[in-house]
């Protein structure tokens, strides 16, 4: 796939909103310029002896909500412009789902691939270490995304406490739930997909038994959709990683497929190999091929950039619910919008994750926990009302359901700086 500058796309949308509010021009300049962009290099010792300095970042978008808010990325392709994206977003995504946070992103260029168990502990410390003083409970409060997860998590918590000289649970989020993370958050992100999912289902007379999904991804995001729709009666029929996908026509279900991926490495080799579903006629796809899927629901859970102007007449699915961060252009939002495709986009889709990211800081600013059925509850309510907000705004306006969930959530966050 091409790499298309995501800034623009997100500011061509800021753009568009900032006309329909009616607002003037000075709060397009506010809300398109970043409050921080902090570069730091982070160096550490690999394995054989020799040192090594990666790339960090941090951008702090904006505040006016409360304090920055967002994960850490650690990927081969991570750029300022990539991360200055996903902050915008993130302070978009809290003022539309109304928790009082503000936007912030991270990055390291790297591939953690490449690295043992031990260098990806020392890179995570070595991380905190150049940031401490940008970051903090009160100040910037990091999460997981691509490629970090809660052991990452957990090390950076334990660095940032070293560092201050006191055990501070609520400087990071997505931690295990054994050391202080929250009940529900490692799959948050889907699960709120999920909410966003089943509201749309409902406005477009779908029925659920007979609701085909097709998901590209199948890491934190991907598996978790696939999990929890399987158990609700939907028919997961393709997934994929970033080596291709399977296709299995009457659908499957996705903890076989996980099971045999972690025993063989990739999804393509790990199907129906003396598992469940050898008897089940399946088909090897590549990425592109799945995009293109006849389906009712289509859910990129992967990659930004992957579905454009190139590839966004060939979808057939009925609807798009976007759990990837950026997944549509905004030239495919159009021919989406011609095609009657509607699109539940990354702002509400996968906002779950900073929903329950928030009740863990305030479990941990209170020292309680709370059971994953208040966490779920709490998080359900949340989204199914933002979601009814953007459906009415994008039926009173006459707009898409991403425009309608910038003029929610922009509107908000002017409420804010004007306070
Ligand atoms: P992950 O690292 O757990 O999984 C990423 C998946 O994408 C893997 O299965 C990988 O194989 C696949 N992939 C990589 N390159 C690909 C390609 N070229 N084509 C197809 N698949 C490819 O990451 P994740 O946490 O699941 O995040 C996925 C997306 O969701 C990202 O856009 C991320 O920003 C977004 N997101 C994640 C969270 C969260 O809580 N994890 C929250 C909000 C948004």
């Amino acid at each position: 796939m091409e790499r298309i500058n995501p800034f623009n796309n997100a500011l061509k949308q800021l753009k568009e909103s900032i006309a329909y509010l009616g607002l003037d021009e000075e709060y397009y300049r506010r809300l398109s310029t970043p409050e921080h962009i902090i570069e730091h290099p982070v160096t550490i010792v690999m394995d054989s002896g020799e040192s090594k300095t990666f790339q960090g970042y941090r951008v702090q978008f904006n505040n006016a909500l409360g304090p920055y808010k967002g994960g850490i990325r650690f990927h081969p392709l991570a750029n300022i412009e990539e991360v200055k994206t996903l902050a915008f977003l993130m302070a978009l995504k809290c003022a539309v789902v109304n928790i009082p946070m503000g936007g912030g992103k991270g990055g390291v260029q790297v591939n953690p691939k490449n690295l043992s168990a031990e260098e990806l502990e020392r890179l995570s410390r070595a991380w905190v270490k150049v940031f401490f003083h940008d970051i903090g409970p009160d100040r910037d409060i990091p999460a997981p995304d691509m490629y970090t997860n809660p052991q990452i998590m957990a090390w950076m918590a334990d660095e940032y406490s070293k560092l201050a000289g006191h055990y501070t649970p609520a400087s990071f989020t997505g931690k295990p739930v054994d050391k202080d993370g929250s009940e529900g958050r490692e799959f948050a992100t889907s699960q709120g997909g999920f909410y966003a999912l089943t509201e749309l289902v409902k406005k477009m007379g779908m029925q659920t038994g007979k609701i085909r999904v097709v998901i590209q991804g199948f890491g934190n995001v991907g598996y978790h959709a696939a999990r929890i729709l399987h158990e609700h009666g939907y028919k997961v029929v393709a997934v994929s990683d970033s080596r291709g996908g399977i296709y299995v026509e009457q659908g499957f279900n996705p903890d076989h497929v996980m099971q045999a991926k972690r025993e063989r490495g990739v999804l393509v080799n790990a199907y129906c190999h003396g598992t469940v579903c050898d008897n089940i006629e399946h088909k090897k796809i590549t990425n592109k091929e799945l995009l293109e899927l006849e389906c009712d629901i289509l859910i990129p859970a992967a990659l930004e950039n992957q579905i454009t102007e190139k590839n966004a007449d060939k979808i057939k699915a009925r609807a798009v619910v976007e759990l990837a961060n950026g997944a549509i252009t905004p030239e495919a939002d159009t021919i989406l919008d011609q095609k009657r495709i509607p699109v539940v986009p990354d702002v509400l889709a996968n906002a779950g994750g900073v929903v329950v990211s928030y009740f863990e800081w305030q479990q941990n600013l209170e020292n309680k926990k709370w059971t994953e059925r208040k966490v779920l509850n709490k998080l359900e309510k949340i989204i199914k009302k933002e979601f009814n907000n953007i459906w009415i705004i994008s039926r009173d306006k006459k707009v898409n359901l991403r425009t309608a969930a910038f003029i929610l959530g922009i509107g908000r966050l002017v409420k804010a700086i004007k306070r």
